[in-house]
């Protein structure tokens, strides 16, 4: 008995500890709950906010903090809390700086569970939930309320695809000293620069581009200011924001072509919108890149790239049922929500439902163009807009 216990022990504890100095390039996984102190002084001397040293592993692991730190470089921010999902984060934002009694503005078109959120948090917290107008630009400031304590923004809208005068916006909030959210997932940070043009939060869904696997859920929230991030910080570690290690890694995995891969989204989809243009099936291309768009004088100021995602509005002659067809006879594009990976996509949209004075006529489909050849996904939409027509 005394034998067995013994070899059990020997099993859990070691003394081996591997040769220091190993060196390669990828960011080595770490995983941990318990996160371990040299003696008692120095564990009631960590502080778990602060990240020059480690504390749990909810507060993360050396993996996590490069992933953290490394976004952060991407935004041109400061700090970077990891979340288990864009909701999440939009979600950390939401519960850091609202309370009872808050009015918070978020714009009509925002991607929809952040709305649901937003009826949830007026339903159930107290907080006035105020949807207004993506494009109203300098005239938010008409909106603006004593209790105003954040205003989010999404550039551009994830369907509709307007694009907000975020300039404009952040001039009219932070004279009245109220903070500035976006939604940046669309230009996956790097085809615009959101704290250049004045927001004070960048939240995004890691989840499309910077994963670019279809295979992560996980968000993040990037901020430059110090006192900001500790609000931020306060909330990642009551709701207890955890993320897995391995999913960590899967994104720090592909960060390194997070450029090329988003170029090579927007030449494809850029490709793809302009041929969509000369199709009479279709009534209005919107994408940012291209004049029909809503707002995309202000992308042309203040953005440098377009990403994969856009929509089309189809001629107010064709049925939800014949759009739906359109969408079921695409064989390349798959039918599921979601976007920055390899795979095309293809959904249809609502509109009306979620914007009340949607100025447009004709069914939206939206499209993420992934990396398959170009001309491929030409002719597979080529073939599926014929099929309604017969
Ligand atoms: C996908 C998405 C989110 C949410 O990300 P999840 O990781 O799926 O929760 C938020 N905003 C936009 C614009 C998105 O496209």
């Amino acid at each position: 008995m005394q034998k067995k216990s013994t070899s059990t022990t020997s099993i859990i504890h070691s003394d081996y500890l591997a040769p220091e100095g190993f060196a390669a390039l990828p960011t080595a996984i770490h995983h941990a709950s318990t996160v371990l102190f040299k003696d008692v002084a120095a564990m009631r001397a960590r502080r778990w906010q602060d990240k020059s040293a480690y504390t749990y592993g909810l507060h993360g692991t050396p993996t996590s903090f490069t992933l953290e730190a490394r976004l952060a470089e991407i935004e041109q921010g400061n700090y970077c809390l990891l979340a288990p999902s864009g909701l999440a984060a939009i979600t950390l934002v939401d519960m850091a700086l609202l309370q009872s009694g808050d009015d918070v503005l978020i714009p009509e078109n925002v991607y929809n569970p952040s709305r649901e959120l937003g009826d949830w948090l007026a339903r159930s917290f107290g907080i006035s939930v105020r949807y207004y107008d993506p494009m109203i630009g300098a005239g938010i400031a008409e909106l603006i309320l004593a209790n105003t304590k954040l205003i989010w923004t999404e550039a551009p809208g994830s369907v509709s695809m307007e694009v907000p005068d975020i300039p404009a916006i952040c001039t009219a909030a932070h004279a009245r000293g109220v903070l500035v959210a976006i939604d940046n997932t669309w230009s996956g940070g790097i085809a615009f620069s959101a704290f250049e043009h004045g927001v004070d939060i960048i939240m995004q869904a890691l989840t499309k581009y910077q994963s670019g696997g279809s295979d992560v859920l996980m968000g993040a929230v990037i901020t430059k200011d110090l006192a900001l991030n500790m609000r931020l910080q306060a909330a990642h570690m009551r709701l207890g924001f955890g993320v897995g290690m391995d999913d960590v890694y899967l994104v720090l995995r592909n960060l390194p072509t997070l450029k090329l891969r988003f170029d090579a989204h927007d030449a494809s989809a850029r490709k793809i919108a302009t041929w969509l243009q000369t199709r009479p099936e279709i009534n209005q291309v919107l994408h940012p890149a291209l004049a029909d768009c809503p707002g995309h004088a202000i992308w042309k100021r203040d953005f440098t790239g377009a990403g994969g995602l856009f929509s089309v509005l189809f001629d107010v002659s064709y049925s939800e049922a014949q759009t739906d067809q359109f969408v079921n006879q695409l064989k390349l594009f798959k039918i599921g929500f979601s976007w920055g990976g390899a795979h095309s996509l293809c959904v249809p949209y609502r509109i009306q439902q979620m914007r009340s004075n949607w100025p447009h006529q004709g069914i939206l489909v939206r499209f993420n163009i992934g990396l398959e050849d170009t001309g491929d996904l030409i002719a597979d939409i080529e073939q599926a807009l014929t099929s309604i027509c017969e």
